[in-house]
């Protein structure tokens, strides 16, 4: 048997303001700060659609190869929880704004784990919606607080194809996507806070049968624990299954302390969403500069080509320059990529120094990211600066010290 994952994923959508209303977006701030009329669900309010979130969107959906759809619909999704004050979410789920797209991703694989194995995932669609609001349960005093802050946030959840076959390359795909979303700079991508939360969906089959029941685990707060998550329902559900046992098609959550996964209690009975047109907003449409038609303003509708045009360099197209230009290996060029600053370290210290790429790559892999992981530093807090580390690889490509002696 083997185990089948497909990652549902909810990014926030890094704008100023909510998808549908003024409030402002912002991660810490006082309860019920950022709240406008509509995000309460007043009545008589009226949902105007960010421009900002639909380019967030169509970015993302360009960025992993997606098909944009020029016209895509609102709908409700009805369901009870207080910190939902309209009782429904806007979402997509007829027509959403991306579909078929891919992500591809790379990890160290191998029985040593030595070998960059890359692997590609689809991507079914991306879809924009609200975000809900935050329930607060104060146990002590039984009662719970709830903070429409975040009520009507962007989303973009993106829905991936159950195509994935464990822990480690669920963690890879994901670690990639918040790369991707942070080079786009569509959303900030930092799980702890909330940002990117991944719901991971599992089963277990055997190859060439029908793929087996799933289960869905949530609550998940980092690509580590997201790995550990997958790997643990896998086992449970095979030793299940081996011991004659079914799979129950029910949500789970993640508790990081003992590393298991756990049923959820309240989502045990079947939810009728009662999905229905949103009768407030009209279908979703984007143009390419050729063809928006007379009468409207161009400047006034989200423009695909242009922002297919503006898109900035992706990490993957990055990472093939980076051993192209300097010849390092393409697991070099992932670390260099993934840590904060350290590519500009990297190539100050390439710059200003006549050592070949090959060496500096190998004293900031070896010496820096290893003291920088052991203090547990950032790039930018690193004790020796660019410039001091050319010095003293210019010192030794002249032989004037040693390799020892400079690594003291
Ligand atoms: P639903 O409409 O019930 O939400 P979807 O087809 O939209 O179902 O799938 C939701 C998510 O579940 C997707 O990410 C998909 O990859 C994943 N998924 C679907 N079937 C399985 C399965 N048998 N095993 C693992 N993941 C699955
Ligand atoms: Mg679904």
């Amino acid at each position: 048997m083997v185990g089948v994952v497909g990652l549902e994923i909810h990014a926030q959508i890094n704008s100023l303001s909510k998808l549908f209303s003024g409030s402002q977006v912002k991660f810490l701030a006082p309860p019920n700060s950022l709240v406008s009329c509509f995000d309460a669900s007043l009545p008589g309010t009226l949902p105007v659609l960010n421009k900002r979130c639909v380019e967030a969107a169509v970015m993302t959906g360009l960025a992993l190869n997606c098909s944009i759809n020029r016209k895509s619909l609102f709908d409700r999704k009805h369901y009870f929880y207080a910190d939902m004050p309209a009782g429904y979410q806007i979402t997509q789920q007829r027509l959403p704004i991306a579909v078929d797209g891919t992500l591809t991703y790379s990890y160290l694989g191998g029985t040593k784990r030595n070998q960059m194995v890359t692997k590609s995932v689809r991507i079914k669609q991306i879809q924009l919606e609200q975000d809900s609001g935050k329930s607060l349960h104060d146990e002590p005093r039984n009662q719970t607080l709830i903070d429409l802050n975040r009520a009507g946030v962007g989303l973009m959840e993106l829905v991936m194809e159950p195509e994935m076959s464990c822990g480690e390359e669920a963690a890879a795909a994901v670690r990639e996507l918040q790369l991707i979303l942070q080079t786009l700079g569509t959303c900030w991508g930092n799980m702890a806070e909330g940002q990117l939360r991944v719901d991971a969906n599992v089963s277990v089959h055997v190859p060439g049968e029908p793929l087996g029941i799933r289960t869905e685990v949530k609550n998940i707060n980092s690509a580590r624990f997201l790995a550990r998550a997958i790997d643990y329902e896998i086992q449970r559900q095979m030793e299940l299954l081996e011991q004659g046992g079914i799979v129950q098609n029910e949500t789970r959550a993640y508790d990081q302390k003992s590393g298991t996964t756990l049923p959820m209690r309240d989502k045990e009975d079947f939810q009728d969403y009662r999905f229905m047109p949103e009768p407030n907003l009209p279908p979703l449409r984007v143009y390419d500069s050729a063809s928006v038609p007379a009468g409207l303003d161009p400047s006034q509708v989200v423009l695909v080509d242009q922002l297919q045009a503006g898109l900035p360099e992706l990490p993957s197209v990055r990472r093939d320059r980076l051993v192209q230009t300097y010849s390092i290996l393409p697991e070099h060029s992932f670390t260099l990529v993934n840590e904060d600053g350290l590519l500009d370290y990297f190539e100050s210290v390439v710059k200003s120094t006549k050592a070949e790429p090959k060496k500096v790559i190998g004293w900031v892999m070896k010496e820096l990211v290893g003291s920088l992981n052991q203090q547990n530093l950032q790039v930018s807090q690193s004790p020796v600066s660019s410039h001091a580390l050319a010095e003293l690889l210019a010192l030794l490509e002249a032989g004037s010290i040693s390799s020892s002696a400079a690594k003291r």
